[in-house]
């Protein structure tokens, strides 16, 4: 039962209440979901609904709720210094000790951070650096940027610009000139005429081949994600990484991977790109660097770019109001203080993230399910039609936001791409919890194969291990 004050809430919000990627017209009609507590891997809604947060908020929120450490953090910066800017030859403990502690963490070739307000803003700043350090370096014509269809990267202007995301570039543009995208390393969506290996050399080539069209000489940096979040939790073949390296390696072209949500323990190390063995010029990092409690983000710096910018530089004219914030510093130094005395990366490397890859795997035979894949905690089911070739259903069904919808009303919080549902737990979910997540998932599958039954006089798509 909706209580009046939730009610109320629910009105308030479909009358001046415009949310992020969102259809407003429809979410007015409908109303939204309104969250009132959590706790550990837990939200509960207004109506009193409990639901396992499988997507950890928006991929951020790693150490669960309810952490009485981050809040006490926080509390005692907001009454110690609520704020003082970095700008102009200033800075305060929790930003000194934030950057070097995260420098401490990186791979050894990183030394350096810069601050921002968020993952959108961290790419402009990478952006900014990129073009800046080539400048420097003599070569002003190195200025495009290529990355990836259906990357994510971001919601400002130069964000939306790097990703990927088609009907994102239809909105708002034009995209920030000197930035274009290769074909992803999809396997499941667009290679499986081919083996999975001889794919992710297809990617690789596309890398090359744009990079020949541009001018070697023209090209400054790729961007990715190590695996694609928002586009779907696409983990590439084995053979892709290697692949782009030598590439990259071959022409002198910076490598840019954002670790806004590979990064902080995702894929079983503190960074994305140590698990592909990568060694990133810059990584645009933010999401679990506060374990999502405030918002912070940031770009972490390669020595190589680093030591042009500080010596050969001068000002570098870019920064935010909130670059370093002293009370998302500490609250993000804090997590990464629990996060290792925890253990929580080699947790999820050597037990969650193997433990979540049998139980998920176990989905792959529903008969929904065309593939179930995942990495360290973060997962994926592809939705077909036909099981046998993998054939989609039409898109105007929409079933992956219908097995979303399902989902949120048998207390799990899954994500639907299209028709890829996507997880993303709390890196402090325990094994009964898993167990949970994916009892709770195949019920949703159950449900929305109902549906699809019920609509379509579709049969035998319900899942005969569940009863
Ligand atoms: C979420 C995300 C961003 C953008 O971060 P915001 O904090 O929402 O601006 C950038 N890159 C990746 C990979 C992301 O997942």
């Amino acid at each position: 039962m909706t209580s009046p004050g939730t009610a109320r809430l629910k009105a308030l919000d479909s009358d001046h209440h415009l949310h992020p990627f969102t259809d407003f017209k429809a979410l007015s009609e409908e109303g939204s979901r309104i969250i009132t507590a959590a706790s550990g891997v837990y939200i509960q809604d207004a109506d009193g609904q409990r639901m396992l947060d499988g997507m950890a908020g928006l991929w951020c929120v790693n150490l669960g709720y309810g952490r009485q450490e981050l809040v006490d953090a926080a509390s005692q910066q907001m009454t110690q210094l609520p704020y003082y800017n970095t700008f102009f030859k200033t800075a305060h403990p929790p930003a000194i000790e934030l950057a070097a502690e995260l420098c401490r963490l990186a791979p050894d070739h990183i030394n350096h951070v810069f601050f921002t307000g968020s993952g959108s803003e961290a790419n402009d700043t990478m952006l900014r650096m990129v073009r800046r350090f080539w400048a420097l370096k003599g070569k002003p014509e190195k200025q495009w940027i290529i990355s990836r269809e259906n990357g994510y990267h971001g919601s400002t202007v130069a964000g939306m610009s790097l990703g990927g995301m088609a009907p994102m570039h239809e909105q708002g543009g034009p995209c920030v000139p000197g930035i274009t995208h290769i074909r992803q390393p999809y396997w499941f969506g667009e290679g499986r005429d081919m083996n999975r290996e001889e794919f992710g050399k297809v990617c690789a080539d596309a890398l090359e081949a744009r990079i020949l069209e541009l001018g070697p000489d023209n090209v400054a940096a790729f961007l990715a994600e190590p695996v694609q979040g928002a586009g779907g939790a696409i983990m590439p073949p084995d053979s892709y990484w290697p692949a782009v390296k030598a590439v990259l390696e071959k022409y002198d072209i910076l490598l840019v991977i954002d670790e806004v949500i590979c990064g902080f323990g995702r894929l079983g190390e503190w960074f994305g790109s140590q698990h592909y063995d990568l060694k990133p010029d810059l990584m645009p990092i933010a999401k679990g660097l506060s374990s999502g409690y405030l918002p912070i983000g940031g770009v972490l710096v390669g020595d190589r770019i680093a030591e042009t910018l500080v010596q050969e530089g001068g000002e570098f004219y870019h920064g935010f109001t909130y670059s370093g914030h002293p009370v998302c510093a500490a609250v993000a130094l804090k997590t990464l203080e629990i996060m290792q005395r925890e253990n929580i990366v080699e947790r999820v490397r050597d037990d969650l993230g193997p433990y979540l890859a049998k139980r998920w795997a176990t989905l792959a035979d529903h008969p929904l399910v065309g593939e179930a894949r995942s990495l360290g905690l973060m997962g994926a089911l592809e939705l077909v039609a036909d099981k046998a070739t993998g054939e989609r259903f039409d898109s105007s069904l929409a079933v992956g936001s219908m097995c979303r919808d399902t989902c949120f009303d048998t207390g799990l919080v899954m994500r639907s791409v299209g028709d890829t549902m996507i997880i993303s737990p709390p890196l402090v979910i325990t094994h009964d919890e898993i167990d949970a997540l994916v009892s709770l998932a195949r019920a949703a599958l159950d449900e929305t194969a109902r549906q699809l039954a019920a609509s379509f006089h579709l049969t035998s798509l319900t899942s005969e291990s569940c009863s």
